[in-house]
């Protein structure tokens, strides 16, 4: 039996949003066993806060950590920010269901996103993907949503097209089972193909299931540019139709003509709950984001998939309209051109596969193809063609006040977005977005309260996500906890991105330490967590 611990002297942040407290907090068997001052420390080991502050774990409500927490199951760059729980498959993106014929299309799909992805990181079920998790063991909690792209995929590849109501019934079919066995919900990725190629009715059909079961729809949704507003209503509609709860993934507002938006969308949401739906949303500390370089082409030039589109860039007619898509856009009633609204010294060239191009990561795509003499349009295509598809992008466009607006709201909660890849420059959230909203934008900025900075990383998306016993400082909750000082700050930065933050000390998830003294433990205590 591991020895009780006794962490003294703390000041409480207990994710409700109440001012903190000076206390004690003891942990047994891992669980809170109880909160208050003067606590009696008979038995246990004690640890000295030292007036630190002591807050439930950080949950990540949005992030892309599914293959790196495969591959390495410590997470170093997470458990240093304070996070205990991670939320993956958003986006459409999850390494899961793949019945064997579409094993394949999966791997290939999530490849684009994350780079090379082996057969074996994908799995038929949750229960195989979970299985492959808690074998070797994990060091934090991780709650899964089910990709969309998985589900079309198996039934119908790449076909842009809606699908029939046989074809609905088959990914409910197959998104059912994971749903009962501990998956949180389904994630939509309406400019992903093939997610993107699904229309309301096949949305609706899938988000009934999401609700029959009690899980969550969460939505990349169709448009974060002049179209957002009535990509939200749509989303909105479809939550209503389904009666399904609904997370409106990374809501952000990209292309300085399109700058402004977000007080209008907080509107809308704020009017949808009024006639209770409920919805609320994520959004990360950044403004920036990051994707594929696929997502500069439209997404009807991936009807078919890789092959397809490869076929339309050897065509020089095809390359020529698509060409001026990229560079001149069109509102075609989905995404809008991301080079015409922010221009191509605005993408930044963040992880590349092929060592053959990996010189350009860090490179701005204008001064990139200026190098190599050729034009920027030709330099995307370059990486199309000799990197898969496979690389990844940080685009500068948001504003501050559209970002402020988002993240000071009642309905916001935080979440990476990180897009996690060894050996690239990725967008600096996948290391510093916790310490970032505790920092500069908690303490510097002024933005939100210390305490309710720490509801939107705890109690809130807890709710969100039914992890019970999660996301409080309680007697009788699960003892995931974090420890920081109020010079807590991030480091990492768009030009040197792989920084560990400063003024997080200490991690537990379910009692055991995943960071002591700053440092990785190497403990593997997390699981795969399901609802309730
Ligand atoms: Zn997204």
């Amino acid at each position: 039996m591991k020895q009780d611990l006794v962490i003294k002297n703390a000041r409480i942040v207990d994710g409700t949003g109440a001012p903190w407290f000076r206390g004690d907090v003891r942990l047994s068997e891992g669980r809170i066993a109880a909160v208050g001052p003067g606590l009696d420390t008979e038995g246990a080991e004690i640890l000295d806060a030292a007036g630190r502050y002591l807050a439930p774990g950080f949950i990540d409500a949005h992030c892309h950590d599914d293959l790196a927490f495969l591959r390495d199951p410590t997470r170093p760059e997470k458990a240093r920010q304070g996070v205990t729980s991670i939320v993956v498959g958003n986006c459409s993106f999850s390494l899961y269901p793949a019945p064997e014929p579409a094993v394949d299309l999966l791997r290939g799909h999530f490849s684009g996103l994350l780079g090379e992805t082996a057969r074996s990181e994908v799995f038929a079920d949750l229960n195989g993907y979970r299985a492959a998790l808690e074998t070797p063991g994990i060091a934090l909690n991780l709650v899964s949503l089910v990709g969309h792209a998985a589900l079309r995929l198996a039934v119908m590849g790449y076909e842009k097209r809606a699908a029939t109501a046989a074809e609905i019934r088959a990914m409910q079919d197959l998104l059912r089972p994971q749903l009962r066995t501990g998956a949180a919900g389904l994630s939509l990725g309406l400019v992903y193909p093939p997610s993107a190629f699904a229309e309301t009715a096949e949305l609706v059909a899938l988000a009934e299931t999401v609700r029959e079961e009690g899980g969550v729809l969460a939505a990349h949704v169709r448009s974060y540019e002049a179209n957002l507003l009535r990509s939200i209503e749509e989303f909105i509609a479809v939550l209503e139709a389904a009666g399904a709860p609904g997370l409106l993934s990374h809501l952000q507002s990209a292309g300085r003509p399109n700058w402004g938006q977000i007080p209008k969308a907080l509107v809308l949401l704020e009017a949808a709950r009024a006639r209770g739906i409920d919805i609320s949303f994520d959004m990360y500390p950044y403004p920036a984001g990051s994707s594929y370089m696929l997502q500069l082409l439209p997404p009807s030039a991936q009807e078919g998939g890789m092959s397809a589109l490869l076929a339309r860039l050897r065509d020089p007619e095809t390359r020529a309209a698509l060409k001026q898509w990229v560079e001149q856009g069109s509102n075609d009633g989905h995404g809008q051109s991301k080079i015409s609204l922010i221009g191509w010294g605005n993408v930044m060239i963040s992880g590349v596969g092929n060592p053959a191009l990996k010189a350009l990561e860090g490179s701005r795509m204008d001064k990139a193809a200026a190098d190599l003499g050729i034009a920027p349009f030709d330099l995307l295509v370059r990486f199309v063609e000799e990197d898969g598809g496979q690389t990844a992008i940080v685009m500068f466009q948001l504003s501050e006040d559209d970002l402020h607006a988002a993240c000071c709201h009642p309905l916001h909660m935080v979440g990476s977005d990180g897009l996690p890849r060894p050996g690239t420059r990725p967008h600096p959230r996948a290391f510093g977005t916790f310490p970032r909203v505790l920092g500069p934008l908690r303490r510097d900025k002024k933005w939100f309260s210390l305490e309710d900075a720490v509801r939107r990383m705890t109690a809130i998306p807890a709710q969100r996500f039914s992890l019970g016993a999660r996301g409080l400082i309680r007697p009788g909750m699960v003892a995931d906890l974090v420890l920081f000082e109020d010079s807590v700050m991030d480091h990492a930065t768009f030009e040197e991105p792989v920084q560990a933050p400063s003024g997080i000390t200490d991690v537990w998830v379910a009692g055991e330490a995943v960071v002591a003294a700053g440092a990785v433990t190497g403990h593997l205590p997390g699981r795969v967590l399901g609802r309730g």
